[in-house]
């Protein structure tokens, strides 16, 4: 069989087998075979895509997909995920101990429940709330919680339309973004049915949202500004104080009032810590409601977000549900009815560990490596650098800061954006950025290279995202196992067979390929468009 053409590796093996199996069923072509075969008492072959007529053994399943999930990443050499993927071995305890709750079931598991909402107090207080405590909810991650801000956005600005006697259907609702959003805001506007404006990022704004453009894009049927803290590309933090100054000068103007959802995903637990004296929080009176990630810079193993609004008064009573549960009423503005509920343990187990001061030392060792690691590949004039927690704010703005804080510098994530250099791009024309990538993955690091969003997209960037178990004998490897990839590709110039064949396969495959792609993409374009 000659390589290169197009095999199907399924049907080949299928071809191959002589087990019985084969010459019986037509399942044969999807059986896995049996590991471990002599080893258990077990000769049955298991089918892949459907469901098996018997069961097998515990033991052989096990076994099974134990080894199949061998072939994931090493979670610590995927510098790809804002996800954390370590935490202490007591904290695995915890979690083992608790897997069964359901957090939904409040009078049965009063405790966890308890926990929830002493988590809601510790990070409303956290944020500055007014109310000190305030209303909020865990999530699955930041992206229920940026459905559940947008919807009460949403709700609010219908309120505030109805009230004042006007349409709230033609043209209906907009929201204001960067276009640098993650993923999940943009999917808010299209499943709600609210039209989704992205202000273009430029070079000059940092590759995030520049408030002067976003304030030309609301009017009176605008229902909120998502302003990120921390965008995914380069980390950088969009200026909430800022964006807020102009809609108080557009409220003067116009009488419109339009509130700010933070989407600190990733920066909700990284400025708080690292910039204490930053603002960006419910100190600013604008800003309603706030989501981030527990499972990101939390420190929390996945499955975690929070939302939390300002008020009790911020969050619509639309949105709230009374169950009625053992006699007994509960409420829940969340999207999910059954949840774990170890997620949450883990996150008052790292709140707890941790203290702020913990959660500080954290932060502050992660900017430190991403600093190093920033100065390390611009050093060796291959690369420059987008993101700028490296870059050292102007010095009237670094107070009594030395270059040995965190707040000497641009704040941001703990995150290492970079590209070739203009220099280096001419001199090697052929030489794909792309090609980084994989190469790095044979080594075993997952650094994905992806273009930098609309209007900025004929850039592409590599990206390292920095994580509490990144350590400093990890950042050496990384650093060398970069060099030694860029030196010998220059050895290798050209797109030499294997090069390019290793290009392609850094390329995601297109498991999709059922779906009719096309639509799927000029459907992109019902909500969310550049403004
Ligand atoms: C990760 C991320 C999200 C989505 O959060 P999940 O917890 O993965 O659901 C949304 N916005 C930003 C800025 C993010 O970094």
């Amino acid at each position: 069989m000659a390589l290169g053409r197009h095999v199907d590796v399924d049907k080949l093996i299928g071809e191959c087998k002589d087990h019985r199996a084969f010459k019986h069923s037509h399942d044969s072509l999807e059986l896995v075979d049996i590991p471990y075969a002599s080893r258990y008492d077990n000769q049955q072959e298991v089918p892949r895509f459907r469901l098996p007529q018997d069961g097998v053994g515990a033991d052989v399943v096990y076994q099974i997909l134990h080894d199949e999930l061998m072939l994931d990443g090493n979670p610590n050499m995927n510098l790809a995920s804002f996800v954390h993927t370590w935490v202490p071995p007591q904290c695995e305890k915890l979690m083992m101990e608790n897997l069964n709750k359901n957090l939904v079931d409040q009078d049965e598991y009063p405790a966890a429940q308890d926990i929830h909402d002493r988590c809601i107090s510790m990070i409303s207080h956290l944020w500055h709330s007014p109310a000190g405590s305030s209303i909020g909810t865990a999530t699955t991650g930041s992206s229920e919680a940026i459905m559940l801000g947008g919807l009460a956005l949403k709700k609010k600005w219908q309120e505030r339309m109805k009230a004042a006697g006007k349409d709230i259907h033609n043209p209906g609702p907009n929201i204001v973004m960067g276009a640098e959003a993650q993923v999940a805001l943009e999917k808010f506007a299209r499943y709600f049915e609210v039209e989704g404006r992205l202000v273009p990022v430029t070079k000059e704004s940092n590759y995030v949202m520049d408030p002067k453009k976003a304030i030309q894009c609301v009017d009176e049927n605008t229902i909120g500004i998502f302003v990120i803290l921390g965008s995914t590309y380069t980390g950088v933090f969009e200026n909430v104080q800022e964006m807020s100054d102009l809609l108080d000068d557009y409220e003067k103007k116009t009488g419109i009032s339009i509130p700010i959802h933070v989407d600190a995903a990733s920066g909700g637990f990284v400025a708080p810590f690292a910039y204490p004296d930053y603002v960006w929080d419910f100190t600013i009176p604008r800003v309603h409601s706030i989501n981030a990630s527990g499972h990101k810079y939390g420190l929390s193993t996945v499955g975690v977000g929070w939302i939390i609004w300002r008020t009790p008064d911020h969050l619509p009573k639309e949105l709230i549900f009374e169950l009625h549960y053992l006699g007994e009423t509960d409420y829940s503005f969340n999207l999910n009815f059954s949840r774990p509920a170890h997620p949450i343990l883990s996150q008052m187990f790292n709140f707890l560990n941790l203290g702020f001061e913990g959660y500080r030392r954290v932060n502050l060792n992660d900017l430190a490596k991403a600093r190093i690691l920033s100065r390390a590949l611009e050093g060796t004039g291959y690369f420059s650098i987008l993101s700028n927690v490296h870059v050292p704010k102007p010095v009237a703005e670094r107070g009594n800061f030395g270059d040995g804080d965190a707040e000497y510098y641009h704040e941001g994530l703990p995150v290492v954006s970079f590209r070739f250099t203009d220099d280096f791009k001419k001199q090697n024309p052929n030489l794909q950025q792309s090609w980084i990538q994989s190469q790095l993955r044979y080594y075993g690091w997952i650094v994905p290279n992806y273009p930098l969003p609309p209007a900025c997209d004929d850039t592409e960037i590599l990206r390292v995202v920095i994580r509490e178990s990144f350590s400093g004998d990890l950042l050496r490897k990384l650093v060398e196992d970069i060099m030694s990839t860029v030196e010998n590709l220059l050895k290798d110039q050209g797109p030499s067979f294997s090069m390019s064949h290793g290009a392609g396969n850094g390329k995601v495959k297109d498991k999709h390929a059922k779906w009719d792609s096309k639509k799927i993409k000029d459907n992109h374009k019902t909500h969310s468009k550049v403004c």
